[in-house]
């Protein structure tokens, strides 16, 4: 049944829809973005999305989708992330240890703590990615440090992809 709008009607139909729909892990109206500025840390094969950002909550969601094989960056931050898997299966590194994710796993990162995904099964990897609108700048870690962390095998062999 169609009604003429009123003007309350109208009013409510012209203002922004709370509701963002989804289709092909796309959000209507946002737009897909590179992951980081190119060149600034290494990473492979991953988009960005921001589908909410509001200084009154002091937060983020973003969602990151990463082909088969693409990984983000290897680093560490204050600022903790809670991560939820949407898409695919792959691995991902938090502190010294190698964990297989895969849909609906929630991971939770830490402040100081190592951290990358990798979409290592075969498949895409889509994750939503809750941080503070505020955030400090993310480290990337020294050779020494680097060193630190391959000295487990399952971790290098998880950085060598
Ligand atoms: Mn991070």
């Amino acid at each position: 049944m169609r009604c003429a709008p009123t003007s309350e009607t109208k009013a409510l139909s012209e203002t922004k829809s709370p509701i963002r729909r989804f289709s092909g892990f796309r959000w209507e109206d946002t737009d897909l973005l590179a992951y980081k500025d190119e060149g600034s840390a290494p990473f492979k094969a991953i988009t960005r999305q921001t589908l909410f950002r509001r200084s009154d909550l002091h937060g983020e969601l973003r969602y990151f989708e990463m082909a088969p094989g693409g990984y983000s960056t290897l680093e560490r931050h204050e600022h903790v992330h809670a991560v939820l898997i949407l898409r695919g299966a792959g691995e991902c590194l938090v502190g010294g240890e190698v964990h297989k994710i895969s849909t609906n796993d929630l991971v939770t990162i830490e402040p100081m703590t190592w951290h990358q995904f990798r979409a290592n099964a075969g498949v895409p990897m889509g994750f939503l990615c809750m941080v503070n609108a505020e955030r400090d700048k993310p480290q990337l870690p020294s050779e020494e440090e680097r060193r630190v962390l391959e000295a487990d095998p399952k971790v290098a062999a998880f950085l060598k992809g």
